[in-house]
């Protein structure tokens, strides 16, 4: 677990002589710049009250708060096989703790700040708790000591009390035992423990042959250090290193927006967990190999590759990611136990999409830069920085990343082995850390993650797109960022099955078409029911028919648009049949728009008939088309015409506002509207028993399926009285009195409407389909808490694409903590793309775009912006075929339900609440290396 100069000398190993020579010049050059380097390391003089370290200050500090804990205990495990002698044991480790003075160091509070007090050796070696498992069965023995050790790990320390070491042996076998060491990080680090683990292996040889300690005395004790980094660190000195390190960080993004799992909590938690994945021995051979060709080392390819993943993941070019250095350069400390460790801020720009390989060199001069400043404490600099602080994340970077050194090989002593063992960890004061590690031939990739931002689930995903991009790296280095792969080959299949929804429906029928078999079998059942006015299907057929052959004398026949100016009315609904089967599409021009925008719609679109109520006339702005007035339409009869329309002709057109810029008519031919009535139909199974409440203003195309869906299917439409949608008292009354058993709601207007008075009485309702913004969690459980009985839809879908082209059903007892827009409807694909048009992985954002057949015609006279967002798609099959780009960002669930995120470009930021910390925020900055 610990970092180390062998690390860095294994760094330099890697370089090619060109390299190794320009580091050394900067050293040197460092080396030289006398003023601005600090004095040499001495023992320091003075009274037993030292000042602490930056980093031991901050944690003091933390502790003080109560906001340090066992997150902070540096531990290893070692399993001893042969025969122990406890006793000798014990002496090793009164023989450390005589040496070591960080081993008998108290933490006080003095007037000035802490300060840290050197006791005496004790006389009596530490304690050792023994635990004997030998009761056990043997198999159980090792695994329940592990898991016993991990508890004790998670056992805080007293700072002012305690002895900061913590030594127990399980006993697992006559000849077996498991010994942990922990101890505060304050007084330890990952290398102490290396350093430990020599001294006792030294010791127990040399005592147990009683023979003295062979080791020689330390020069310099830790308070040395301590003394000499805060008197090195200042002026010139201080100086010289912020200033590199300013340069660097100056403008650095505060945050990495993680995708996560659970949105960031205002207050960051260290409760974390491991994903622990090995790569191959050939993977490590190719890494280590292209290395060597790339000039870089292993350190930093792999830091590389984790950068294209959080670009990947996050889009972010700007990436800043920490790394712990040992910061054991001087020999003089290399065998002293103490907290030495040091975090390293790195900061790659990985603009412009590069090649890999010139990421790799990009990160190359990060890191070397970064290594030759790395004495300046990250407290230290953090203080200085002052970054914006939050305490929802740790300052300056999230992320952590780590090379290990090989594990410590076995030792054999007089008799006696020791092997290290791994014990799980549950802390993680970052995002997440990513260690690497050398094992045998092959390369063990460790994953801390804290979870209360991540799933097992997630992370492990993680580890299988980090490994996919490790083998993309090193098949073709020279590939840009983007082209690189990230989708495991089952991801890829599984994203084509979330897709597969062919579905048989007819594609040449047109929908009034399929509205006049309807007719045909059921004549006289009641077709549209309007404020106590009813017309049966054959009448509303024939009204529809007369109105029709009336539009085909005016030239009305496909692809020729008709405005249609009326109020929620029998006539409405005649008109737009009219339309339908005079081969046209009807276009709706609602009454209650300001008159600049109908005048607008009407030259836009060059409509050259009309069919208007008469009493609306004064309301319709000047125009070139011919007026044919609805009233009275009811009662006219004809026969059925051919309409000449093909299932690809124009059906309606309906104006969008869209965020930006004038109106649009957005075009939609029968094929893609009938294919999503067929789906509902099928989805949801209308019968005639049902009524379907019509209540959107038609200018919305949600209206389509409230007027179509039953007129296809037998069901009864009831048409909402005109403003009627907007008065929720109104609704639940006509549910009651009409027997409605479907209808739509924006979530806004639910909200609403389950707070009025009666609606516990709507017994008939059987669905409620909501659509058109997101719909909350909280609405979701109101819902049901409301009307246990009904059914609850989230649909979705933009009007480009024939109303909705994802569904998902609420779950009563949903234990998810969004409501989905879930699925692909029939014969509809759903495909989330990052910017540079690759497929993002589960859980990672990227803009939603649509493909299959309800996709679109495009908008009406706008081949520019018809180009812009219908664009050609690269998954179909059939030449010709084009996506939708909606401008929505959303992702995928692991069972595939998309989760729907908000616009981009006014993207939604799942950010914890920023709390200012003022004078103290110094000391909470999270020094996560360990
Ligand atoms: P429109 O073209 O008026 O139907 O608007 C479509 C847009 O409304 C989509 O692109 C989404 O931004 C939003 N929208 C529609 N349905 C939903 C839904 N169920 N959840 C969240 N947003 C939705
Ligand atoms: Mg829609």
């Amino acid at each position: 677990m610990s970092v180390s100069d062998q690390d860095l000398k294994l760094r330099l190993a890697a370089l090619t002589p060109e390299q190794r020579k320009l580091l050394e010049l900067r050293m040197q050059r460092q080396a030289k710049a006398e003023p601005s380097r600090p004095r040499p390391l001495a023992r320091a003089a003075g009274a037993n009250a030292f000042p602490l370290s930056f980093a031991q200050q901050r944690l003091w500090l933390l502790e003080r708060m109560g906001l340090g804990g066992a997150a902070y205990n540096v531990f290893q495990a070692v399993r001893l096989s042969g025969p122990l002698d406890v006793e000798v044991l014990g002496r090793c480790f009164a023989e450390i703790a005589r040496r070591q003075e960080s081993l008998r160091t108290r933490f006080e509070a003095a007037e000035r700040g802490p300060v840290q007090v050197i006791e005496p050796p004790r006389p009596r070696p530490p304690e050792i708790r023994r635990v004997d498992l030998t009761s056990l069965p043997e198999p159980e023995r090792e695994p329940e000591a592990l898991r016993r050790a991990f508890d004790e790990i998670r056992v805080s320390f007293d700072l002012g009390r305690d002895e900061l070491m913590r030594l127990s042996l399980y006993r697992i076998g006559e000849e077996r035992h498991v010994l942990l060491v922990v101890l505060h990080h304050i007084v330890s680090d990952g290398w102490s423990m290396g350093v430990l683990l020599g001294e006792i292996t030294a010791l127990y040889e040399a005592f147990s042959a009683g023979r003295p300690s062979p080791l020689p005395e330390l020069p310099l004790q830790y308070a040395d250090f301590a003394v000499w980094q805060r008197e090195g660190f200042s002026g010139d000195v201080l100086a010289e290193q912020l200033g590199y390190w300013r340069q660097r960080l100056t403008g650095a993004p505060a945050l990495l927006e993680l995708p996560t799992d659970r949105p960031r909590p205002a207050i960051q938690t260290l409760r974390g967990a491991r994903h622990v994945q090995r790569l191959s021995p050939d993977l490590a051979r190719e890494l280590a190999s292209l290395s060597r060709r790339e000039g870089l080392t292993l350190f930093m390819t792999l830091l590389a590759a984790m950068e294209v993943l959080l670009h990947r993941y996050t889009g972010s070019t700007d990436l800043v990611v920490g790394t712990p250095i040992a910061n054991r350069q001087r020999t003089e400390i290399e065998k002293l136990v103490g907290f030495f460790v040091n975090t390293l801020v790195l900061r790659t720009d990985l603009q412009e999409d590069p090649p890999f390989r010139e990421l790799g060199g990009r990160v190359r001069e990060v890191a070397l830069g970064a290594f030759s400043h790395q004495d300046l404490p990250f407290e230290k600099l953090v203080e200085e920085l002052r970054p914006e602080r939050s305490r929802s994340h740790s300052p300056l970077f999230q992320v952590l990343f780590n090379l290990l050194n090989a594990p410590m090989p076995q030792v054999r002593l007089a008799g006696l082995t020791l092997t290290p063992v791994d014990v799980d960890e549950d802390a993680s004061k970052v995002d997440f850390t990513l260690s690497v590690q050398e094992v045998g031939e092959g390369l063990s990739v460790r994953w801390l993650y804290n979870t209360d931002l991540f799933d097992a689930a997630t992370v492990a995903r993680m580890g299988g797109h980090f490994e996919r991009l490790l083998r993309g790296i090193v098949e073709g280095p020279e590939r840009r960022l983007s082209e690189l792969p990230l989708l495991t080959a089952a991801e890829e299949r599984q994203l084509v099955e979330w897709n597969a929804t062919a579905a048989a429906y007819p594609t040449e029928v047109c929908l009034h078409e399929l509205i006049e078999e309807r007719v045909d079998r059921a004549p006289g059942r009641v077709a549209v029911s309007c404020e106590g006015e009813e017309l049966t299907f054959a009448g509303l057929d024939a009204a529809a028919n007369h109105l029709a052959r009336r539009l085909r004398g005016l030239g009305v026949g496909p692809e020729v648009p008709v405005g249609v100016f009326a109020e929620r009315s029998a006539e409405m609904v005649i008109a737009l049949l009219a339309v339908l089967k005079a081969g046209g599409a009807y276009l709706p021009l609602d009454p209650d728009y300001p008159a600049d925008r109908l005048a607008f719609m009407l030259a836009d679109s060059r409509v050259p008939v009309v069919l208007a109520q008469e009493r609306l006339l004064p309301r319709l702005p000047e125009h070139g088309a011919t007026v044919v007035t609805l009233d009275g339409a009811a009662a006219q009869r004809g026969e059925r015409l051919a309409s000449g329309a093909q299932a690809t002709n124009l059906a309606y057109v309906i104006y969008t506002s869209g965020s930006t810029g004038r109106p649009k008519g957005t075009m939609n031919a029968h094929r893609g509207i009938v294919n999503r009535l067929l789906w509902m139909q099928e989805q949801y199974r209308l019968t005639a028993d049902d009524r379907v409440l019509q209540k959107t203003p038609f200018s919305f195309d949600v209206s389509v399926w409230e007027f179509f869906w039953p007129l296809l299917t037998g069901a009864r439409l009831v048409m909402a009285r005109p403003g009627g949608h907007q008065d929720a008292s109104y609704l639940a009354r006509t549910i009651v009195d009409e027997g409605i058993t479907t209808l739509h709601f924006v979530p806004s207007m639910l909200q609403v409407f389950l707070e009025t008075p009666g609606v516990e009485a709507c017994g008939s309702l059987r669905r409620v389909v909501c659509s058109g913004e997101a719909l909350p969690l909280e609405l979701e459980r109101r819902f049901f808490a409301r009307l246990p009985e009904v059914g609850l839809h989230n649909l979705y879908g933009p009007t480009e694409a024939a109303v909705d082209v994802t569904w998902w059903a609420c779950e009563r007892e949903g234990r998810r903590g969004v409501v989905p827009i879930g699925y692909p409807v029939a014969n509809t694909q759903v495909h989330l793309l990052d910017a540079s048009g690759s497929t993002v992985p589960v859980g990672v954002p990227g803009e939603l775009l649509i493909g299959g057949v309800q996709v679109g015609r495009g908008y009406l006279a706008r081949p520019d912006l018809t180009a812009e967002r219908f664009v050609p798609d690269p998954f179909a099959a059939e030449p010709g075929a084009r996506l939708y780009r909606t401008g929505d960002l959303a992702r995928r669930l692991p069972d595939g339900a998309v989760d729907f995120l908000g616009r981009i470009d006014h993207q939604v930021k799942v950010r914890g609440l920023r709390i200012e910390l003022g004078e103290i925020e110094s000391a909470l900055a999270e020094h996560p290396a360990v």
